[in-house]
């Protein structure tokens, strides 16, 4: 179903009114975690007067400690709804299990499966049956064909309105946090007819690179671009030092213009 050959057109997935895969470029931008109230409102404000359509931040969040800060659960996302409310942006916010699926679904306005549960098929199965689009991370050691069966998993299952998303793999360089595979957009787009979306904060993990390669990804044929933005990086719960300050990031979208078929 994820299939070029079974599909030749392009698809546009409908995110409300906004179409993803279709002229424009969609950049979804905001903090790593929701924190508060302050923090996401400012940061909501800010990625909307920059240019952005969609609003990211995660109330549930993956962390490799247990320690670290574990995100604000259903305040989060009752924070991300006043944000939609005050700006008009859309919502993606990221689902950690299908305990908690039915709560982020009646907040969400697309599913993000992140990258540490993009292989797990017990949650892309329930993902299927809600009609909601899908933000399918790449996993974090995964090929291109293992992230299209995720994907096909979903779509099996019936909701075809699946957006992948490639946030950098697993390699042996160390200086970047992953590395950003920019080779997988053309490569997905020759495989698949879904739109494909670059996530470089996750990719490289430095705020330095991050506006020279969503220029790159864009250039490279990507639908949208996933932007972590915080008010105040260096205070950040989570993903600070991959954080654009709301100015870089305001930066980063007029240098934008200059690759983009439209923003
Ligand atoms: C995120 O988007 O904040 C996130 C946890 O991403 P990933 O699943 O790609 O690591
Ligand atoms: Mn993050």
């Amino acid at each position: 179903l994820a299939s070029r050959a079974f599909h030749p057109e392009d698809s546009v997935v409908m995110v409300g009114d906004l179409a993803i895969g279709g002229e424009e470029i969609h950049v979804m931008a905001g903090p790593c975690a929701v924190e508060s109230r302050e923090q996401l409102l400012e940061a909501a404000r800010q990625v909307k007067a920059a240019g952005a359509t969609i609003l990211r931040g995660g109330a549930y969040k993956p962390r490799t400690s247990p320690y670290s800060f574990q995100g604000l659960e259903e305040e989060g996302l009752k924070l991300l709804a006043e944000a939609r409310e005050l700006t008009g942006l859309k919502v993606v916010t990221e689902v950690m299990d299908v305990r908690t699926l039915p709560l982020v679904a009646e907040y969400a306005d697309i599913l993000q499966i992140g990258a540490r549960n993009m292989q797990n098929f017990f949650l892309l199965r329930e993902v299927a049956r809600v009609d909601k689009p899908v933000l399918l991370k790449r996993g974090l050691s995964c090929t291109i064909e293992e992230w299209l069966m995720a994907a096909e998993y979903i779509m099996s299952g019936g909701n075809q309105r699946v957006i992948l998303c490639e946030r950098g793999i697993r390699t042996f360089e160390n200086y970047t946090r992953n590395t950003l595979d920019l080779t997988a957009v053309p490569v997905v787009k020759y495989l698949s007819h879904l739109p494909v979306v670059v996530d470089p904060s996750h990719g490289i993990g430095k705020w330095q690179f991050v506006p020279t390669m969503a220029r790159a990804a864009v250039a490279a044929g990507a639908d949208g671009l996933l932007i972590e933005v915080h008010p105040n990086p260096a205070e950040a719960l989570c993903d600070g030092p991959q954080s654009l300050t709301p100015e870089n990031f305001a930066h980063m979208m007029k240098e934008l213009r200059s690759v983009a078929r439209a923003v």
